[in-house]
């Protein structure tokens, strides 16, 4: 299995530190609001690659963490009145309920930043300790040129960095030794959230959250560090630069980012207001429609978010739905014939071309189309009264596929809502004395065993 790892920017081989075992970190949002689509795409595309590394075998400690320390949660509770843990419980639930509505799974576990300040405050101690961090004035300081390997994920160099960052000094921060310095601990400011420590009472950064949550649930090296390129730089350079200074070892053996997903070509953003939340879209769309729109692009790709590709993902989800519910209606009625070898290998080649895809950096593009081609075959096979061996080893196939990408089977309101929207149409379409289309929609209905009966009180349906 090959994959890109931003570090040495080249695909490479994956071999885990422990066989049989992935040790797997994705930075989680931080819960100040509902999450929009654009924080959709690493909670989708990461939860596809955890259901490849299950599907191959391996056991994976899924850990993803919630921010719920942070400037914009305070504000937020300051605003409403309130503990800025109210807000981030609220939040935290919220987001808990999209990534079920997405099929994304719970991680194994999902550490809360403000439930781990005791390892953060040692992690720091040992820092300063060691040489590589400083306190000035209640501030903890990251001394950046004591890591000589600063800015090796993201390819930037410390002076350059240096000479860009000097006019962009905040006040307060004239303190520091270096300007590209980063904060791993914070003095607390009148009514914000804090924790006692050797430093006085205060609050940790953000980086320090990361490599800590990360070391304590995953151990000090990992497999694979995940989460969307804008973090690159400085989160995820910052965490190196903590972990690796405090082990003495690599931290992450393959460092994974998603492109943006943009709105417009513009990265979608709270902060530029251009964002839909994934409860607006849930109006909408059943949400298997928004993770068949994430994976019909590679990850590494931008993706722009549109009307036309949400409408496009709805009729291809809705193509394998159909497959999927034709094996189902075929079960018992195939022939009592044992699966020939041609039938095998022919079924056979979807799922190479599947897994070859994944494989290849998790191309989820290439793998959808797979899923298509054995759509097709299914829909070419089942009227043919094929084996009932054969039909089973088809349902096992596309249950593989869909499972891996998280494409759940239409729950059974979610059916009735689509039969019921019809009708509605159809009703419509007779009023306008649209009779073709109302013809097609009634033997459409048929043809998926609904039967129409117009009554006094209006259309009542039932399936055959
Ligand atoms: P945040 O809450 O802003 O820290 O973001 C949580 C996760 O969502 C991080 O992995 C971000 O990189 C990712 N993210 C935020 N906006 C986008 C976007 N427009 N496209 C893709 N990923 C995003
Ligand atoms: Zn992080």
């Amino acid at each position: 299995m090959q994959i890109y790892n931003t570090m040495t920017r080249v695909k490479e081989e994956f071999v885990p530190i422990e066989p049989g075992k992935v040790r797997m970190y994705v930075c989680g949002p931080t819960v100040y609001d509902y999450i929009h689509i654009g924080n959709a795409r690493p909670m989708i595309f990461f939860d596809t690659v955890r259901r490849y590394l299950e599907y191959k075998g391996y056991d994976v400690n899924y850990v993803s963490n919630f921010t719920d320390v942070d400037d914009k949660i305070i504000k937020r509770a300051l605003q409403e009145g309130v503990d800025a843990s109210v807000i981030s419980e609220r939040f935290i639930a919220e987001c808990k309920k999209d990534m079920e509505a997405m099929g994304v799974r719970p991680a194994t576990i999902h550490p809360k930043a403000t439930e781990e300040i005791g390892g953060m405050i040692d992690m720091i101690a040992d820092l300063i300790e060691k040489g590589f961090a400083y306190e000035v004035n209640g501030t903890v300081y990251y001394r950046v040129r004591t890591f000589s390997r600063y800015g090796s994920l993201s390819g930037k160099n410390l002076d350059d960095l240096r000479s860009g960052s000097r006019s962009l000094l905040v006040t307060g921060e004239e303190e520091k030794e270096d300007p590209m310095d980063f904060v791993l601990w914070k003095p607390k400011k009148e009514g914000e959230p804090s924790w006692e420590s050797p430093w006085g009472q205060g609050r940790p950064g953000w980086h320090i959250e990361c490599s800590v949550m990360s070391r304590r649930y995953l151990g000090e090296e990992i497999d694979i560090h995940g989460g969307g390129e804008d973090l690159i730089f400085p989160h995820h350079e910052n965490e190196i630069a903590q972990s690796e200074a405090e082990s003495g070892h690599i931290f992450t053996h393959y460092w994974m980012h998603n492109a943006f997903l943009n709105i417009d070509n513009k990265k979608m953003s709270k902060s530029l207001n251009n964002f839909f939340t994934v409860r607006e879209i849930s109006e909408r769309y059943d949400l298997t429609v928004l993770r068949l729109f994430m994976l019909s692009a590679h990850y590494r790709s931008p993706l722009n978010f549109s009307a036309e590709l949400m409408e496009s993902a709805k009729s291809s989800l809705e193509r394998i739905r159909t497959a999927v519910e034709r094996l189902e209606d075929a079960r018992g009625r195939g022939r009592k014939r044992p699966l020939s070898a041609t039938a095998r290998k022919a079924a056979d080649a979807f799922t190479r071309k599947f897994e070859a895809a994944m494989e290849d950096d998790f191309n989820t593009a290439d793998a959808l189309a797979a899923l298509f081609e054995l759509v097709r075959y299914t829909n070419q096979l089942v009227p043919k009264n094929r084996s009932e061996e054969e039909l089973e080893y088809l349902r096992g196939k596309l249950a593989d596929m869909t499972g891996i990408l998280g494409l759940r089977p239409a729950e059974k309101a979610d059916l009735d809502a689509q039969i019921e929207a019809l009708i509605e149409e159809r009703t419509q379409a007779r009023k306008a004395k649209n009779w073709a289309r109302a013809d097609e929609i009634r033997s459409y209905l048929a043809s998926q065993g609904i039967l129409l009966e117009d009554t006094k009180e209006g259309v009542k349906w039932k399936r055959a």
